[in-house]
């Protein structure tokens, strides 16, 4: 089959691979239709993800067709979340935090590729018609819904009176943003440093767009920030942004430590919430949300051939990419 294989630093390659084949009894073949490029790819191309070692197929936010099984036929999206199934956690509804998780695309290949095998239990049917690059964004709209209903329980007041701030223009911080709106907040900012990202940001009509650097958020008054950078510089501007006894949610990983002012966390009881993917139920849920248009015109996707994933990384690589998202196509 033909795939576009992670090779070393900055190398993406479409090769030819051999064919994707079930690991384990329980694991069906999926042909791909639609994969979207996360920023956890990108992280791992810049060779800063220790766990993704090259020569590898990353790519774990797809849809496509079963070709085998029980649900041979059917087409689904793909929960690339592999969990044991038995533990505290995953009996518990809380999936994400099995001790035993694995991601496609890290330990295992990805969907970078035409076909990829997956446990019976992590594909989800999509409805009849449903277009493969709406059903692709389930797994990052997921990830933000789910950090969104974690804010939700943490506010002392209802989400919809919140003012709130979104860092990151990315596809999780925009689908924070859109989510955020469809639960009723009105006074909602998004920053991004990245012009063609701000303006992509801007058609949506959701949020007030701005520029980090032209606006230091130091003001305290956002009820709710949500971090989708994870990073020193928006860590230091999350907890200067919060008003006191408000929550901060951190999704982003680009970096793991500094930025945060233990001493203003703690004498304003700011709550800190770290945050990550989502349960097989929040899947569900946005899958319906994305079909029935809840969140909007999400006119923003960049669709492309996988033979021209290369160019998709370089450019995404070089901030000469404004799409929130950049979905291939096999
Ligand atoms: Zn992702
Ligand atoms: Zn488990």
């Amino acid at each position: 089959m033909q795939a576009l294989v992670y090779t070393a630093n900055e190398e993406m390659e479409f090769r030819e691979e051999a064919d994707a084949t079930p690991l384990d009894a329980g694991e069906t073949l999926v042909e791909i239709e639609a994969v979207g490029i996360c920023g956890s790819d990108m992280h791992a191309y810049l060779g800063h993800d220790p766990r993704r070692v090259p020569p590898l197929i990353l790519g774990h936010e797809a849809a496509g067709r079963v070709l085998d099984g029980p649900l041979s036929g059917k087409r689904v999206v793909l929960n690339p979340l592999i969990t044991c199934g038995h533990c505290d956690h995953c009996l518990n509804g809380q999936q994400n935090l099995c001790a035993e998780r694995d991601l496609i695309g890290m330990y295992r290949p990805g969907a970078f590729a035409q076909r990829i095998s997956m446990p019976h239990r992590n594909l989800i049917e999509i409805p009849e018609g449903m277009d493969a690059a709406l059903a692709a964004l389930t797994e990052p709209a997921a990830t933000a819904i789910h950090a969104v209903n974690l804010a939700e329980r943490a506010l002392a007041r209802p989400i919809s009176e919140a003012r709130a701030l979104v860092i990151g223009g990315g596809s999780v911080g925009l689908f924070a943003a859109l989510t955020l709106a469809h639960r009723g907040v009105t006074r909602l900012t998004l920053a991004d440093t990245n012009l063609l990202r701000r303006k992509s940001a801007e058609k949506t009509g959701v949020a007030e767009i701005i520029n980090p650097i032209d606006h230091p958020a130091a003001d305290s008054s956002f009820d709710l920030v949500i971090d989708a950078v994870g990073g020193k510089a928006s860590r230091q501007a999350s907890v200067a942004s919060v008003v006191p006894g408000g929550v901060i949610m951190h999704i982003g990983l680009m970096d793991n430590n500094d930025g945060l002012d233990i001493r203003r966390i703690t004498l304003q009881e700011i709550t800190f919430i770290g945050t990550y993917t989502y349960t097989p139920v929040d899947l569900r849920n946005t899958l319906r949300h994305l079909h029935s248009g809840a969140l909007g015109k999400l006119d923003w996707i960049d669709e492309r051939p996988l033979a021209e994933g290369a160019k998709a990384f370089k450019q995404l690589n070089s901030g000469d990419c404004g799409a929130p998202k950049v979905i291939l196509r096999p």
